[in-house]
């Protein structure tokens, strides 16, 4: 338990203090970022931070209908994505990216990470930054093992890459089924002061009612006292 929660503090420490330039360059570009997501966050934070994540993706459809509704919050999100899908649809990466949002490194193709020798981890997490640098978007920093499965060698080649992996704190199971009130529900009763992180999923099943939980969760994040932060 302490070492999760070790985990997750300490990635969550590096995910608030990397300069967000680093991860979402193209936002401050030429496509214009006058009503910036993050000015908007400014001063609301008085009660703590939420992380917004989304796994699994990227996936057409599913992903741009997420950006939409985030865009129309003026809300930052992490999509940590698996590298087999970023081959297969590169574009998406450039659309997270140049919306200013963050990409984390979500392995090549889910596998528990603890089943696997050291070379195979460090394949599965390397595969996948060349996929999303190919793809247009920054090497990422981040990496969220599938299942939040972890051990010392995972963490072990994590760290050797120079990364940091990223669990969660409070997950909606927004992949299992329910209702979009159960999504909201599961979310807003989990946050507590100080900084959390929301496990969701994109490009799943049941991604239509994410869609549809998404507004409404940053909406009570918000009234809270809480801001989004990516
Ligand atoms: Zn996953």
């Amino acid at each position: 338990m302490s070492d999760r929660s070790r985990i997750i503090t300490s990635a969550l420490i590096v995910g608030l203090v990397t300069p967000l330039g680093a991860a979402t360059a193209p936002a401050s570009g030429s496509d214009g970022s006058q009503s910036s997501p993050v000015a908007a966050e400014r001063g609301t934070c008085r009660t703590g931070k939420v992380a917004l994540t989304f796994d699994d993706g990227p996936q057409p459809g599913d992903t741009g209908k997420l950006l939409r509704v985030l865009r129309r919050k003026h809300a930052r999100a992490t999509f940590f994505v698996q590298g087999y899908r970023v081959r297969a649809h590169p574009k998406l990466i450039r659309k997270i990216t140049r919306a200013g949002h963050r990409i984390g490194n979500h392995t090549w193709n889910h596998p528990d990470l603890t089943g696997l020798s050291k070379r195979q981890i460090r394949s599965q997490i390397v595969r996948t930054n060349r996929a999303i640098r190919a793809a247009g978007g920054p090497r990422p920093t981040l990496v969220r093992p599938p299942y939040g499965a972890t051990n010392d060698r995972v963490a072990g080649v994590v760290k050797q890459l120079r990364m940091h992996e990223v669990l969660w704190t409070v997950d909606t199971h927004n992949w299992s089924g329910g209702s979009v009130d159960a999504i909201v529900h599961r979310a807003l009763s989990a946050i507590r002061p100080g900084d959390n992180i929301i496990l969701m999923h994109d490009g799943v099943a049941t991604s239509g009612r994410t869609v549809k939980a998404v507004p409404r969760i940053i909406r009570g994040i918000r009234k809270r006292g809480y801001c989004v932060a990516p």
